[in-house]
């Protein structure tokens, strides 16, 4: 189907020649003028070659691409590419007795910019960072509802729409209701606040770094820095830790994580403490050897590329803190989820925190997003988790 009509400047449609999904306000040449915010539009290189159907959006990103032919865009499309995302997390293997987290729409990654999906049991937790997706919510939630085990859609757009687009965002059930609040992830409970919590509630892009933790953490004194739901904290316990601390500077999040050990062990465990702390104010106070395995995985130092350089500042003062003084023999694993910042200025930043330190440092593990969380080969602004796992003498 040929929608309103978007021509691009001379030589611009190169980029989407190779699938790259943003149309920039820069190189578009002439646009209807009927066009407004999230209408489907479709593109033309300048030659009046058909380029592809996108969603509109005022701001820099003017189009995100969701085909690259005349196919039409309704519930039937959106249908066919939840199946397909679907059908990739059976292939991982993430639908089990034993597990029944994960994201099943990682927006470009799935070839659905503008649309995350998560699933928690019976509930997909959906948000739209386009109006364009925000104006296709209820075809998206029906056509998810077709998917295996999905009986309740809930939408949560409060915070991942663009301002400035007067849209009127909602958090509500658009389809269901709240049949439980809790999920598991690799056999662990979690209750997911995706009602209030940050995000869909759930940091699902860790699960796979949590594992690996879990495997370095028998007998050691852990720190859980910007703990979050606990998830680093309940896999470090059912490892084998002698100790875990966690903290937060959200005394919700910090009673998220009580409630998501107690879900798990007993009451009569006693190896957990937590604490509503700033961490730079925690690391300064905290002992010589205190701990012998920290997590770092703060909030994004830097939502654009503007705060590269003061995120990098901030990268490298918190592992310094860190890198300072924990004990000899130890594990950190540290990590940045900027999107503006790329794995080799992560690993500059964490490079000078440990010159800055005078510690004997080895690189064990690189990490990254785990594979729910895929990166279109042809988009590669995609790729956002980065994180070391340390050896420290
Ligand atoms: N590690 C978590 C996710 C961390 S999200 C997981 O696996 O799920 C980042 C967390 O950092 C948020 O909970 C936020 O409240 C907390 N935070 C932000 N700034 C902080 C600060 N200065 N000190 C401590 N915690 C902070």
């Amino acid at each position: 189907m040929i929608y309103k009509k978007v021509t691009l400047k001379r030589g611009k449609e190169e980029s989407l020649q190779r699938f790259h999904p943003w149309v920039f306000s820069g190189a578009i040449a002439t646009a209807d003028d009927t066009i407004e915010e999230g209408d489907l539009v479709t593109v033309y290189a300048h030659d009046g070659t058909l380029i592809g159907n996108g969603h509109s959006q005022i701001g820099s990103i003017a189009v995100r691409m969701l085909t690259f032919d005349d196919t039409t865009i309704d519930e039937a499309f959106y249908e066919q590419r939840l199946r397909e995302a679907y059908q990739m997390r059976q292939a991982l293997g993430l639908q089990r007795e034993d597990n029944n987290a994960f994201r099943l729409v990682h927006g470009e990654g799935d070839f659905l910019p503008g649309l995350v999906v998560d699933i928690y049991g019976p509930t997909a937790v959906m948000q739209a960072h386009s109006p364009g997706m925000h104006f296709a919510r209820n075809a998206i939630a029906n056509a998810l509802t077709r998917l295996p085990g999905v009986n309740n859609v809930y939408y949560k757009s409060e915070t991942t729409l663009p301002y400035k687009a007067h849209l009127d965002p909602v958090n509500d059930y658009i389809v269901g209701k709240m049949e439980t609040d809790e999920a598991l992830e690799n056999g662990l409970r979690f209750h997911v606040d995706w009602l209030k919590g940050q995000k869909t509630g759930f940091f699902v892009d860790q699960r796979e770094n949590r594992s690996l933790l879990e495997h370095y953490s028998k007998g050691r004194k852990v720190l859980n820095m910007f703990c979050y739901t606990g998830g680093f904290s309940v896999y470090a316990l059912r490892g084998g830790a002698q100790m875990v601390h966690s903290v937060d500077s959200s005394a919700k999040a910090v009673r998220l994580t009580d409630d998501n050990v107690a879900l798990n062990f007993p009451p009569e465990d006693g190896r957990h403490k937590s604490f509503a702390e700033d961490a730079f104010k925690f690391l300064d106070n905290m002992e010589e050897n205190a701990y012998d395995l920290i997590i770092l995985d703060p909030p994004a130092f830097a939502k654009h590329k503007s705060a590269l350089r003061n995120a990098l500042v901030g990268y490298r003062r918190l592992n310094a803190k860190a890198l300072e003084k924990i004990a000899p023999g130890s594990i950190l694993f540290t990590f940045s989820c900027s999107q503006a910042v790329n794995k080799e200025q992560f690993r500059l930043a964490v490079f000078s925190a440990a010159a800055q330190a005078k510690r004997k440092v080895r690189i064990l593990h690189q990490l990254t997003q785990p594979a729910d969380h895929p990166i279109n080969i042809y988009h590669p602004e995609g790729e956002y988790l980065k994180g070391l796992v340390l050896y420290v003498e």
